[in-house]
């Protein structure tokens, strides 16, 4: 079980908790129950599509590869003082309609919906299931560019000046704990739709609140949230660097590759770090028993280099610690994959994580 990916992910994500069994079929809080420190994230209650009445869809686009991060939208609809679940459910239905009947789309566009009552409901079919598994996910229809690697979530409201009610905040609070959880995304990569896209969305009032939002997340799955983390997955690399989406256990949108060969020709990772420090440094990257055994990672520490290397044969498609390392602060180049390789099998850039510890 520790071979999988995504237990070995989550376990990290929790402070190196082992889990017990039933993960996939979501019953493991009970497992755990004994020891309230370990206490799973349960499911929020989540109605699914058949519960509020959804109508039935077809040719939907789902997909191997999990999630990254969480996009909170508003529906920017009146801020009605019906929190009743019948209004929500009804509220459900009117958004499907809307987008099928008017944007023409073929279900729900979002992955979930939260009323201002505080009922959370799955949004395009299959998202549910995807998420109880921990496993893959439907490409919704929420943020341009984001649609195959976010899971966007709409409260229902507007929310420029007024404040959510308690009850959909909270609920907001526990619907992204499960979903970190479940898909082992950190605290640190739920967004707001503008982030992404020009737009009102959330409102200033739901956007400004994202800060209290993840930290509120972390302290839910029992972690203490890094005062500082970045996700790099855009390095700079020379043309002899191809871009591929060949493997489901890539981060984002795509990664690097090259042949290996005794040149000075890496991919880049560069940061802006608040503060000269130690910092935790990880790499994602989606393993092939064709990639290659000992690919250089150089990392350009303060103190001087140091190279790690990586068999990308296998344990992909996770974060993989490379180390604890003291940086200057300001922007830098944080390290940089190297082709200067002994092994046969292209070299992989895909993504890095750099953490205050
Ligand atoms: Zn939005």
């Amino acid at each position: 079980m520790s071979t999988d990916p995504l237990i070995s992910r989550r376990t990290a994500l929790r402070g190196g908790l082992l889990l017990g069994a039933g993960i996939a079929v979501g019953g493991f809080e009970v497992t755990l129950a004994s020891d309230a420190a370990a206490a799973a994230v349960p499911n929020p209650g989540i109605a699914s599509c058949t519960t509020w009445g959804a109508r039935a869809v077809g040719g939907l686009n789902e997909i191997a590869t999990r999630p990254n991060k969480i996009l909170v939208h508003h529906t920017d609809t009146p801020n009605q003082t019906d929190v009743s679940k019948d209004a929500a459910y009804r509220l459900a239905r009117s958004i499907q309609n809307y987008h099928m009947d008017h944007n023409g789309w073929s279900d729900t566009g979002q992955h979930f919906t939260n009323s201002r009552g505080g009922y959370v409901m799955e949004g395009r079919h299959t998202s549910l299931a995807h998420l109880t598994s921990g496993s893959g996910m439907v490409v919704g229809a929420h943020c341009p560019g984001q649609n195959n690697q976010a899971i966007g979530i709409e409260n229902e409201g507007t929310y420029m000046t007024a404040e959510p009610p308690a009850a959909q905040w909270n609920r907001l609070i526990d619907l992204c704990a499960y979903i970190c959880q479940q898909y082992a995304i950190a605290p640190t990569q739920i967004f707001g739709h503008r982030d992404y896209l020009a737009t009102d969305c959330p409102g200033d009032v739901l956007y400004a609140k994202l800060p209290a939002l993840r930290q509120a997340v972390a302290d839910r799955l029992n972690g203490t949230p890094p005062s500082f983390q970045v996700v790099l997955d855009a390095p700079t690399a020379g043309a002899n660097w191809g871009s591929s989406s060949y493997s489901a256990q890539r981060y984002g949108a795509d990664y690097r590759y090259a042949s290996p060969q005794a040149v000075s020709d890496g991919a880049y990772y560069r940061a802006t770090l608040p503060a000269a420090g130690n910092y935790k440094v990880e790499t994602w990257y989606p393993a092939d028993p064709g990639y290659n055994p000992s690919t250089p990672f150089v990392v350009f520490a303060s103190g001087g280099n140091s190279t790690v290397t990586v068999d990308q044969r296998a344990n992909g498609g996770k974060w993989t610690n490379l180390g604890t390392f003291a940086f200057g602060g300001g922007e830098r180049d944080i390290l940089a994959v190297s082709r200067w390789s002994s092994g046969a099998g292209y070299v992989i850039a895909d993504a890095v994580r750099v953490t205050a510890v």
